[in-house]
């Protein structure tokens, strides 16, 4: 009776402070433990033990009767949490609902955080190709959440490309390679905008560039690619180029006059058969999807403006010895493209 009354008391006190439930609870299982430590170090006939009950089992049986409804208690808002539905995220800034979850490892970024992450959604990307640099280099700026992709092709799917194309599957041979892309693309991330362009880069290709904030180059032949930066240059557009040789990639970031021009490094086309192309000299399947998920990671890096990017520096990787370097590049004043009088 006595604990009963002190147990009331406590209950009532914390109320009146405010204290919290668990905390009252607390000390009301204190109190329990007092009393069956009480039964279980006095001596029988001691008038403490006898003015609590007298029998330890009493006190046992009311903390498992506790015990048992505590528990109850927690499984039964478990279930009720469990059936409730989940309220929706509410859209912050320009995001969706659902992307502010999809991009939630992102935003965690110090370097990116929700500012980065919104001019990705508001950026506007032109990848040259979707091939072997290509399909990685697309499946990431989508997977990150570039709001706008425009990838231009002129091929359709073929057996060969399935080794290290991977943003086509097997089901899309004979698709062209921008409608197969934009599937892939769709299904993998619905909050971004997709624009194919099934042509060649020719007579239309600076109005395109003129289009976007930044131009991924990931084409297959030295003529596209000169082509490409000319383009990038006369727009002043910003353009990540990048090419692979069998085990080894390179990769650079071309805007002049704050950096070289492609045209500054190589300022011609190798004599034939001095840099043949995949489809002559074989490349390694997983080349592309390192060195196209580089180009993935720079121009990430551009558009939010983490870290140091490749402007200024040419980074080769060697698949074959398993090495990394990066070379410092300088503007050549005489450059047909960017230079003095060009
Ligand atoms: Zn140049």
């Amino acid at each position: 009776m006595i604990v009963l009354v002190l147990a009331v008391a406590l209950w009532v006190l914390g109320w009146a402070l405010a204290t919290p439930k668990l905390l009252r609870w607390g000390a009301i299982a204190m109190l329990w433990a007092g009393a069956v430590l009480v039964h279980l170090t006095l001596p029988d006939d001691a008038a403490l033990r006898a003015s609590i009950g007298g029998d330890a089992r009493t006190w046992g049986a009311v903390g498992v009767v506790a015990a048992l409804l505590l528990a109850y208690r927690a499984g039964l808002a478990a279930l009720r949490r469990r059936a409730a539905p989940l309220p929706p995220a509410p859209p912050s800034g320009p995001f969706a609902a659902g992307e502010i979850a999809r991009y939630s490892r992102h935003i965690l970024l110090r370097e990116i955080g929700g500012a980065g992450q919104a001019r990705l959604k508001a950026a506007r990307v032109l990848v040259i190709g979707a091939g072997g640099l290509g399909s990685p280099a697309l499946l990431y700026l989508a997977a990150a959440g570039v709001g706008t992709i425009g990838v231009i092709d002129d091929d359709v799917v073929e057996d060969s490309n399935l080794s290290r194309q991977i943003i086509h599957m097997t089901d899309a041979l004979g698709v062209p390679k921008v409608q197969s892309a934009k599937e892939t693309l769709n299904a993998l991330n619905p909050y971004v905008t997709v624009l194919p362009y099934q042509r060649r880069m020719g007579g239309d290709t600076q109005s395109l560039i003129a289009e976007y904030d930044l131009i991924l180059d990931g084409s297959d032949n030295m003529a596209t690619r000169y082509l490409v930066n000319t383009a990038c240059v006369a727009a002043g557009k910003p353009l990540i180029s990048a090419a692979l040789t069998q085990w080894e990639g390179q990769i650079s970031l071309y805007h002049p006059p704050l950096s070289p021009c492609y045209a500054c490094i190589f300022p011609h086309a190798p004599e034939a058969g001095l840099a043949p192309a995949c489809a002559e000299a074989g490349v390694l399947s997983p080349l592309p999807g390192v060195i196209g998920a580089m180009m993935a990671v720079e121009a990430v890096k551009h558009i939010t403006g983490a870290g140091e990017g490749l402007a200024g520096r040419l980074l080769i990787y060697d698949a074959l010895d398993a090495q990394v370097r990066s070379i410092t590049v300088a503007r050549n004043a005489k450059c047909p493209v960017c230079g003095v009088g060009s």
